[in-house]
């Protein structure tokens, strides 16, 4: 008999089950796909470690927790700057001085400020969506040949149907520092993050290739309480309906070359080319490879059967997700948590404290 039946090996389902582990419990982890890791999963090629479900790149603002994950890897340097290309031309992200000089010549805060609030007089009163958002906070020259095209191939939908609250992810800097992140820590786990995750899940029981909701009652017989790290839609049987996501298709290719971009991540602004952006897998770990790994990224609309990726919290899903949210609620047995049950995106940092969170609700 198992303490725990711990459904999924991604990131919070390998925290929980450590965590547990630790406190002398016992723990099994089921998983559908064939290798554990969840979307933090790395798979090496050409003796590079490819981010198989999109580029991770660990950030976080809390000690604790950047203590914490560097319990099971040897963290780099590694610091997110990505490019923009807008047909050849080649911009700094996020918007910062360095992006400014090169849309207006100009080198100065004071010169860039004046440039942006003349721009950002076209929109009346505060921003009612994710164009005029844009507007507003970098003036419509960046808008169009940085933000529009891009945008629009990730939601398939255009700008002035999206929220505003997008767009204000990404930092708007006076100063020159590339840095797409304000965090305080950073960093990518040398030799990936599977390895990462080895470590985390080393002496706990895992079962690859198994769907528990294929099997639930024997499942449920096996264990004391089951841990959910799944869609919650999919819990409960789509008896409210299936929750929207993007999806996002990955067209990987070895060259032999050794350097393709100069740089992990290369954004594709203009509508006009198909795929959103190009990772070059090797400069996460600064990599000396003969021969380099790179992922075109296409957004896609999300159909049942496919990968999951991106929530579209919109009004209606939102609602959706809330009558979803009170079943769970009532199913005290189970405790839901991550990003599919949650039907919300976490940056990593925030799964592991959530499921130190679970953790400690559960022992206290
Ligand atoms: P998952 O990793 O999805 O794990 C859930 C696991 O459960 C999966 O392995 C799944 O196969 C398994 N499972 C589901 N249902 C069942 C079932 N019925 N039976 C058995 N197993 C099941 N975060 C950052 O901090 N930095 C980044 O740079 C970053 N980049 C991202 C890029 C992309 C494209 C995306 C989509 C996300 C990114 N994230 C990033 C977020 C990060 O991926 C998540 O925070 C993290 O992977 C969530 O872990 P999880 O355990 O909640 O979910
Ligand atoms: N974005 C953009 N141009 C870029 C990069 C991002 O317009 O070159 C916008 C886009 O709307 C995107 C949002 O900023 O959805 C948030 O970007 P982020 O990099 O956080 O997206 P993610 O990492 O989730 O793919």
């Amino acid at each position: 008999m198992y303490d725990y039946i711990i459904v999924g090996s991604g990131l919070y389902g390998a925290v929980f089950a450590y965590e547990m582990k630790k406190r002398g419990k016992k723990c099994l982890v089921l998983e559908k796909r064939e290798h554990i890791g969840g979307n933090i999963y790395t798979e090496e090629i050409e003796g590079i470690n490819v981010h198989k479900y999109g580029a991770h790149i660990f950030h976080t603002s809390n000690k604790k927790t950047w203590d914490y994950i560097n319990q099971f890897a040897d963290f780099n340097h590694f610091i997110n700057s990505p490019l923009a290309n807008y047909q050849g031309e080649l911009y700094n992200l996020p918007f910062n001085m360095n992006t400014f000089y090169k849309m207006w010549g100009k080198a100065t805060p004071d010169e860039v400020a004046a440039i942006i609030a003349e721009q950002r007089k076209e929109i009346k009163g505060a921003p009612q969506n994710l164009e005029e958002q844009a507007i507003s906070l970098v003036g419509r020259d960046v808008y169009e040949k940085l933000i529009k095209g891009y945008t629009q191939k990730q939601w398939g939908r255009p700008c002035d149907t999206l929220p505003a609250f997008i767009i204000r992810r990404l930092p708007v800097r006076y100063t020159y520092d590339n840095n797409y992140f304000s965090d305080r820590y950073q960093g990518i786990p040398g030799g990936g993050y599977t390895k990462m995750m080895s470590k985390m899940l080393d002496g706990i029981d895992v079962k690859l290739g198994t769907d528990y909701l294929e099997n639930r009652e024997k499942w449920r017989q096996k264990g004391r309480k089951i841990v959910y790290t799944g869609a919650i839609d999919a819990y409960f049987d789509y008896c409210f309906g299936a929750l929207a996501y993007r999806s996002v298709r990955f067209e990987t290719e070895i060259l032999e070359k050794s350097n393709y971009q100069g740089n992990a991540v290369v954004n594709y602004t203009d509508i006009q080319v198909p795929y959103t952006r190009v990772i070059e897998h090797k400069h996460f770990e600064f990599g000396t490879q003969p021969n380099t790994v790179i992922s075109r990224e296409y957004s896609e609309e999300w159909q049942l059967g496919m990968e999951p990726y991106y929530p579209v919290n919109d009004a209606e899903n939102e609602a959706i997700f809330s009558k979803y949210k009170t079943l769970a609620n009532q199913t005290p047995s189970i405790i839901f948590g991550g990003r599919l049950a949650d039907y919300k995106y976490y940056d990593m940092d925030k799964v592991i404290e959530l499921a130190l969170k679970h953790v400690a609700d559960e022992t206290n």
